[in-house]
Order: C-alpha cells, then sequence, then structure tokens
C-alpha cells in the first residue's frame, strides 16, 4: 500500500486547484486518482465562466492579470478561452427580453482541465489515470483508499469526485438530495453574440431553463431539466422553438449529457480524516448551475486545510471543521441562493415568467436603477395577482446577485 500524505479523488477542476494549492505552498506529496483515461473527458459542460474569477481566481489555468486587455490575445499557453462575450439575454417565455453586462468567457473545457492537470504535475502533484477508486477503509489514524488495481493510505483524504458523490457516501455523510440533468449539443458555426438564457415554464414545464452560448467556433445549444424527464427530446423540441434557423439547420458534431447538485451545500463537509469540495460537496450556483469557479475555490479552500491539518498533525473533525466554517464566509454559500433557487423553479408559474418579460424586457437587469425601481413598482401595481409575488421577487434578484460572479 502506497503512503502519500494527502489523496484527491477526481481531476475535475475541484481535485486539481486541490492538488495544485497543496503542491504550490508545501512539500506534502498529493496523489490525483481520476477514473477515466484522460483529464477534461467526456465533457460535461456548458462551457462558461465568469471572465473577472477567471482572471483572479488563482488555479485557474495560466493567463496575463491584465484585466483591461483581450482575453484572447493573453493566454500565455494553448487558448483554452475560445470568445469574450460582454452581455447576456435573458428571454422570458415570449414576452420579453433582458440583459445583463457581465463579461463572460466561453472555453475550451477539456484543454482548460488538462492545463490545470499540467501545473499540478509540473508542481509535484502525481496524478493516475484509470484510478476508480471503489472503496475507503478506515486503519488507524490512516484513510486507505482503493481502486481495482492498488491501494493507497494517507491521513487525509479529499473527495472532489463531482456530482455523483459517491465518496461522500463512502464516509457516511449526505450526499446531495436532489440533482438536474443538463443535455447540449454543440453545432457547427456561431450563431448568436451574447450568452442567452431561456425561460419558458409554459411550452416546458420540465425545463429550467434553455442556453445558446457561442464559442470559436461552435455554439452550445442546452437546457437543464428536471431528474424525472427526457432531457434530449426536450433538447430537440426547445431547439425547434428557436427563432433561428442557424441553429435548427446546423450540424450537431457532440452530444454531451450529465447530472448537476442542485440542493445547494450538504450538511456536513468533513469528517475524521476526511473534506469534501466542489460539485461532490453540493458546491454549485443552483439558480444557473454553473460549478467551475466555485469548485476550484473550494478545491483551494481545501487544500489550504489539509497543509494546516499537517503542520499540526491533526485530522481529526472538530480540527478539520474549521474548513466548512470558512467556506460558509463566501458569497456562493449564502443560503439565499437556495431559497431564489426554490422559488424560482418550484414556485413561479408560466405567467409569473411571463410578467417578468413585459416588467423587464430591453432594460439591463444588473444596473437598475431607482427610477427604474419606481417605474417598476408602477407597472407591477398594474398586476395586482403578481404583487403578492414581490418578496420573491426580490429573493431570486438577491439570490442572482449573490450568486452571478460564482457561476456565470
Ligand atoms: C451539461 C452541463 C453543463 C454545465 N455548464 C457549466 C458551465 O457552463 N459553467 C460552469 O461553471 N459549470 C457548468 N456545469 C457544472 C460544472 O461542469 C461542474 O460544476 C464542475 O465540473 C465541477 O467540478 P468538479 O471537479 O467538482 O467535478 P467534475 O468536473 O465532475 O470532476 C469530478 C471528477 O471525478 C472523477 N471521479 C468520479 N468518481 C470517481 C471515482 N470513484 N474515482 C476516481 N475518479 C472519480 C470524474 O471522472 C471526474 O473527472 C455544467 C454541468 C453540466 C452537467
Amino acid at each position: 500500500m502506497k503512503p502519500f500524505d494527502v489523496i484527491i479523488i477526481g481531476g475535475g477542476p475541484t481535485g486539481l486547484s486541490t492538488a495544485i494549492t497543496i503542491s504550490k505552498n508545501s512539500d506534502l506529496s498529493a496523489l490525483v486518482l481520476e477514473e477515466h483515461s484522460e483529464i477534461g473527458n467526456p465533457l460535461a459542460c456548458g462551457e462558461g465562466i465568469s471572465k473577472e474569477k477567471l482572471l483572479t481566481l488563482a488555479n485557474m489555468p495560466p493567463i496575463s492579470k491584465d484585466i483591461n486587455s483581450s482575453m484572447l490575445k493573453l493566454q500565455k499557453e494553448k487558448p483554452f478561452v475560445e470568445r469574450e462575450v460582454i452581455s447576456q439575454r435573458f428571454f422570458f417565455g415570449t414576452t420579453g427580453v433582458a440583459t445583463s453586462n457581465l463579461n463572460i468567457a466561453t472555453i475550451n473545457r477539456p484543454l482548460f482541465d488538462q492545463l490545470m492537470a499540467k501545473e499540478a504535475k509540473e508542481l509535484g502533484a502525481t496524478i493516475h489515470l484509470n484510478s476508480q477508486v471503489i472503496g475507503i477503509d478506515r486503519k488507524k489514524q490512516q484513510l486507505e483508499v482503493k481502486t481495482q488495481k492498488e491501494s493507497f493510505s494517507a491521513p487525509l483524504v479529499i473527495g472532489c469526485d463531482g456530482p455523483s458523490a459517491h465518496s461522500v457516501q463512502m464516509m457516511g455523510l449526505t450526499p446531495p438530495t436532489e440533482y438536474v440533468q443538463g443535455m447540449e449539443y454543440k453545432i457547427e458555426g456561431v450563431h448568436t453574440d451574447a450568452l442567452d438564457f431561456y425561460f419558458d415554464f409554459r411550452k416546458f414545464p420540465k425545463m429550467h431553463y434553455g442556453w445558446v452560448f457561442p464559442k470559436k467556433a461552435h455554439t452550445n445549444v442546452g437546457i437543464v431539466a428536471d431528474t424525472a424527464s427526457r432531457p434530449k427530446e426536450i433538447l430537440d423540441e426547445f431547439i425547434n422553438n428557436l427563432n433561428n434557423a442557424n441553429i435548427k439547420n446546423s450540424k450537431i458534431v457532440k452530444e454531451i449529457a450529465g447530472i448537476i447538485p442542485a440542493s445547494g451545500p450538504i450538511p456536513k463537509r468533513y469528517c475524521d480524516n476526511y473534506l469534501v469540495a466542489g460539485d461532490a460537496a453540493g458546491m454549485t450556483n443552483s439558480i444557473f448551475y454553473g460549478g467551475i469557479a466555485i469548485g476550484i475555490h473550494t478545491g483551494m479552500l481545501a487544500g489550504d486545510t489539509a497543509i494546516k491539518a499537517h503542520e499540526s498533525q491533526k485530522f481529526d473533525e472538530e480540527f478539520l471543521s474549521e474548513y466548512q466554517n470558512l467556506m460558509n464566509s463566501f458569497p456562493y454559500s449564502d443560503p439565499v441562493i437556495q431559497e431564489a433557487h426554490d422559488i424560482l423553479y418550484s414556485k413561479f408559474s408560466p405567467s409569473d415568467i411571463d410578467a417578468f418579460g413585459s416588467l423587464l424586457n430591453g432594460w439591463d437587469i444588473t444596473t437598475i436603477s431607482s427610477l427604474q425601481k419606481i417605474i417598476l413598482l408602477i407597472k407591477a401595481l398594474k398586476m395586482p395577482s403578481k404583487l403578492k409575488r414581490i418578496n420573491d421577487v426580490r429573493t431570486v434578484a438577491y439570490g442572482f446577485s449573490k450568486s452571478r460572479d460564482w457561476g456565470f
């Protein structure tokens, strides 16, 4: 059985970020176990990420930090940023379109993950591919991690194994309780210049939202839907319904599917000798279901905690609980995000979505002025049936403001 200081389960952005933090800031030996034969594949991602997080969050693949220059010119290594997008559009049913000015990048996600893996290795981390973890046993003060081929031991294991959260279950913690399904086609050609989000609960009662994201030579068109639904049928119907002949007639070059945790942070993200980060910990933005930036950041916190645990030689849950306290101090952990998720996807009706469309049509929802708020109130007063929703709308808007930088 090979000993390591820290074993990381999962070679996605969260696990790789954890390995980078540990290897950059300490001499500890870190092992990443990844079940697939290649980092970044299979892809399960819309490939959108906030530009601000891309430029400011340590552990992102290398890029110049000059935020005023075009990212496309500043990539140091292989160009994983495919396009800078300077506006988002929100389509509400057929009644209106609002915009938001958040700057986004669309990325080549397999390359993004591979560049993170390269950095982790250069810093000294060990990455084993084709290594699916099938069991974790407690042996005195160590955990023994078993793959089909070998066993490894460490005083600290960090679960970064994505939405299925198997390691969380192996450790007896409670995994995410709710998921959504994501389904996407990568199609030939670029058929939008904004990041487009579609909300239409009337035509698509099981779809949370649909997206159309521009890339360098492709467009990603996808949907997130309830688990009790047929996402491929919904996606085909969604594309049929789009007012964009180019999208309908373009060749599909890839199909992508995956699940995303939608119940917010799991209640306990540590126990003796174990921490969990990223999707496996339920750490996604459950309004838009983005999780790359949050995964990278929670991986950094887990890596820092691992270093402190080794410095003080304490791996018990009391010591490790500080990790969760720290995570809870960041905006992406704010319970209002989950409240906003519950209201938006369980409480709002098709006619509420229509009302948003007619109230917000043509507005930039990120820069609503005081005057516009008064206009909104006057318009809303003309829709008495919607006034009872005003507190819900405020909660969703507040949740959106807390989560937007951490997703897209
Ligand atoms: C369709 C879809 C679209 C999305 N679009 C976006 C988007 O545009 N922007 C955004 O920010 N987020 C998006 N997300 C979410 C984002 O992809 C995830 O939040 C992110 O990948 C989480 O990173 P992670 O490292 O925690 O998990 P993952 O990326 O899932 O990585 C976990 C890794 O662990 C490995 N693994 C699992 N079990 C084991 C095991 N037993 N042994 C060894 N290895 C194991 C897996 O193979 C995987 O490589 C999307 C998700 C889906 C499904």
